[in-house]
């Protein structure tokens, strides 16, 4: 099925040194980028033109797949066996994309709703998987010949708004094409990190990403933190973009080479479109002419030897409605995100549409903001692409990137317990946090000590610091909300920050957990852990008998109070003396002495319980007289 076309120019199977290249799978565009001297660059196609390989999948007639440029000529003269928009259906099941099959000019199978999505070309069946895996192996292609040695490895990047399934695909379609896929990175985030953002340590950025590209409008709204890239919100439409354009455009030209006064309308605009040539004539003037007024102020062309022409004004008028409804997005992410426009730092431009002049006004003026638009709108994912895999690589100097942390991160809780936050093998950078209380009433000082390790008590992990939250408002036990976070940067950094949600109250600290730890001592670390595991889970299982115990203790004490005329004298003394006899093995080392003296104490009170409930209901009903 899937043959693997290494492409060796000198023909040796070594690979000199390993390279791992940032890929942008686009809907309409894919490119592939690397790290050139130091410099992000995106990959041409042998002609030299171009950095885009349209992301098209021609099956022609004599078996042969063509991917790219060529495959585009074929949209129109064979739509059904020309595969565009496939990233659309990644992932996805029939019952997904109905509604939208109108939109598809080539085959979906509808024969089980509930499986993934299969496209029919000719006599076979293709999944997105494998038609999104000949777009990757043209790209592939492309970087092993402009570099001379094999790829294997790579980033790729997916909108922020993909589900597990779509990255799932788009990891499969990778490995369908002989990549290594070292990491799936959002588009948002790889765009601006094309752009340098997040990288000032310490500073917390707002970054709005609009992207804009041929049939879809994504807004993310990001926060960058200590160089780790949070999605605050997403927002846009999945039908809306530069074909609409296009579309417009089209739609204009027709009326106005039918209109009555048109010297020679021949023909009626419904037989243009059936006339599948010059349907694809009109709409490749029709982006060409777009195109042109992004630089220009009037566009004129000729169409079957008749002059059609288009001034910048005139387009304007004709896409406002689709750029209002892109500002309309943006509105609504801002509001999922509970932003208002002041709160944004920057504002990046992506996809080719962003070249549009009154996008860009549009823009910068719904945000009141200069916008980022010195890289190539086209190429900026896979250029961020790029530098993300740089990183991955441990080229980049300044930045020492752990791939995963090699042991759990977490703090100390009641009884010496190992609360874990960061779990050992999680993919940095990373942030998890929990929120914590305090356990005496007045409480004003919280100390959190911070540990490295996979034991249950904290006595047998490695401490890596400790601060006290100092100054807590006085207020009873278990009301002050004390939220700790732990980010982990890509340099393998560990911040620490502990806020009381009531009155603001904060406190950080800054460790380096691999910091005078050698990877011997991880090691052993990690086997002390799996040696131990046993009598890691006694010690756990002691305490957690001891404080249900604690529980019962409580509740039995409250059950005499409130029931006392319901039980008899040796009831309640039978109960005394169990509830004695547990408190006495709560003192012990022995969590079964304490199981056993909670299942005496409940299978004696149990229909006590009973008892005091009819008890209860009977008296509820003597209130209800009919
Ligand atoms: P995607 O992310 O969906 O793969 P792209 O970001 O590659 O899409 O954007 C493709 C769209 O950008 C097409 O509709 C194309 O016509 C449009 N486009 C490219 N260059 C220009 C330009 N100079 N002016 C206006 N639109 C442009
Ligand atoms: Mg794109």
């Amino acid at each position: 099925m899937a043959t693997f076309s290494i492409n060796l120019k000198d023909g040796s199977v070594e690979q000199p040194k390993p390279v791992i290249v940032g890929i942008d799978l686009g809907t309409t565009n894919s490119l592939v980028a690397y790290m050139k001297d130091g410099r992000s660059t995106c990959v041409k196609g042998k002609d030299g033109k171009s950095t885009l390989v349209p992301s098209i999948v021609h099956f022609a007639q004599n078996e042969e797949i063509i991917v790219g440029d060529a495959a585009k000529t074929k949209l129109e003269t064979d739509p059904a066996n020309t595969i565009y928009s496939v990233k659309r259906l990644m992932g996805k099941s029939f019952k997904d994309v109905r509604e939208q099959q109108d939109f598809f000019g080539y085959q979906i199978l509808d024969d089980d709703t509930d499986s993934l999505v299969k496209i029919r070309v000719k006599t076979r069946f293709y999944t997105p998987v494998e038609l999104s895996a000949l777009i990757l192996k043209e790209l592939k292609n492309r970087i092993e010949n402009e570099l001379g040695t094999a790829v294997s490895k790579a980033v790729i990047t997916v909108p922020a708004y993909f589900n597990d399934n779509q990255r799932q695909a788009t990891r499969d379609a990778g490995k369908l094409a002989g990549l290594d896929v070292l990491r799936i990175v959002n588009e948002p985030t790889a765009a601006a990190l094309a752009y340098g953002l997040g990288n000032e340590e310490g500073r917390t950025e707002t970054i709005a990403v609009y992207d804009l590209g041929g049939g879809t409008f994504d807004i993310s709204i990001l926060r960058i933190e200590n160089g780790i890239f949070e999605v605050l919100s997403t927002n846009g439409d999945t039908f809306l973009g530069g074909d609409d354009f296009d579309r417009v455009i089209v739609d204009f030209w027709l009326k106005q080479l039918s209109a009555p006064h048109s010297s020679d309308g021949f023909m009626s605009s419904d037989e243009w479109i059936k006339n599948k040539e010059f349907g694809q004539q009109i709409r490749l003037l029709a982006e060409a002419a777009k195109k042109a007024l992004s630089s220009v102020e009037v566009f004129e062309g000729e169409l079957n030897g008749r002059k059609v022409s288009l001034t910048r004004a005139t387009f304007e008028g004709l896409i406002e409605p689709f750029v209002r409804r892109t500002l309309d997005c943006c509105k609504n992410a801002l509001r999922d995100a509970k932003l208002d426009v002041g709160q944004i730092d920057k504002v990046v431009m992506v996809g080719g549409s962003t070249r549009v002049p009154l996008v860009k006004k549009s823009v910068s003026g719904f945000f009141q903001k200069t916008v980022f638009d010195s890289l190539d709108p086209d190429e900026v994912v896979a250029l961020g692409a790029a530098i993300q895999a740089d990183i991955l690589a441990g080229n980049q100097k300044d930045l020492l990137l752990l791939d995963v942390t090699p042991l759990s991160l977490g703090i100390e809780t009641v009884g010496g317990l190992m609360d874990v936050i960061i779990p050992r093998n999680s993919k940095i950078p990373t942030k998890a946090g929990r929120q914590y209380t305090t356990s005496v009433d007045g409480q004003k000082n919280l100390k959190i000590s911070v540990y490295q390790g996979e034991r249950d008590l904290v006595e047998h992990n490695r401490k890596l610091g400790e601060f006290i939250l100092k100054g807590i408002p006085p207020m009873p036990a278990g009301l002050p909300k004390i939220d700790i976070q732990f980010i982990l940067n890509a340099d393998g950094i560990l911040f620490v920050r502990a806020r009381e949600l009531r009155s603001n109250l904060e406190q950080h600290i800054e460790i380096r957990p691999t910091y005078g730890i050698s990877e011997e001592e991880m090691a052993l670390m990690l086997l002390d852990s799996i040696q131990n595991a046993q009598t890691d889970m006694q010690s756990r299982s002691l305490l957690e008998a001891r404080n249900e115990a604690n529980n019962l203790l409580l509740s039995g004490d409250k059950f005499l109070q409130q029931h006392n005329e319901i039980l008899s004298e040796s009831e309640k003394a039978t109960t005394q003396a169990l509830l004695k006899a547990l408190r006495e093995a709560t003192k012990g080392e022995d969590k079964d002495a304490i199981h056993r003296a909670i299942e005496e104490l409940n299978e004696y009170t149990a229909p006590l319980a009973h008892r005091a409930l009819d008890a209860t209901i009977r008296q509820a009903m003597r209130g209800k007289k009919v």
